[in-house]
């Protein structure tokens, strides 16, 4: 999705694979297993370090709450949405667009709490599904699975006005 948008991507594994880097996914995938070999290969606390934006989705989005990393000021509930059978697409109302995006859940996590400077920019059924907290943003399903490139581009404003401030 990022390449279609034209980014330059690369994946990281250890930590030093993130010098240079402009911004940063958590993508989906297993949080426990995530923190487990993050720890065991200090790419927590390099994430932790890391100062740019960052996109965390699903298990991204456990990773980067304030149970785990505690980077982004929400609680999160995971697989609060049940097992694998309950995963689901649904259109979820982004905040100021006309047009809804469409999304993926998949054993998703739900946001228990947010801090009072996150801003919810989608919701389902009232519920916040995607948050932006300052440079990070996070989505409880995965927008990566759909042709709408919407919540990458934000993600790319925010790293190229990043960028931009830095440069
Ligand atoms: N259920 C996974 C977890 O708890 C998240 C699933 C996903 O990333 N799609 O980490």
């Amino acid at each position: 999705m990022l390449r279609r948008l034209g980014a330059d991507v690369v994946e990281v594994r250890k930590p030093e694979e993130l010098d240079g880097l402009d911004g940063l996914v958590v993508p989906g995938g297993e949080s426990t297993t995530f923190m487990r070999l993050m720890r065991l290969y200090g790419l927590d606390s390099a994430v932790a370090a890391f100062e740019g934006p960052m996109l965390g989705t699903c298990a991204g989005m456990i990773v980067l709450d304030r149970n785990h990393l505690g980077l982004v000021d929400v609680e999160v509930e995971r697989n609060a949405y049940g097992r694998q059978t309950s995963s689901f697409e649904s259109d979820v109302q982004l905040d100021g667009d006309a047009v809804p995006l469409r999304g993926v859940f998949i054993r998703a996590p739900r946001v228990r709490d947010a801090g009072p400077g996150v801003e919810v920019l989608a919701e389902l059924d009232g519920e916040p599904v995607l948050l932006r907290d300052g440079r990070f943003i996070v989505a409880s399903f995965h927008p990566e699975l759909t042709g709408d490139t919407r919540v990458h581009e934000l993600f790319l404003r925010l790293v190229e006005e990043a960028s931009a401030v830095r440069a």
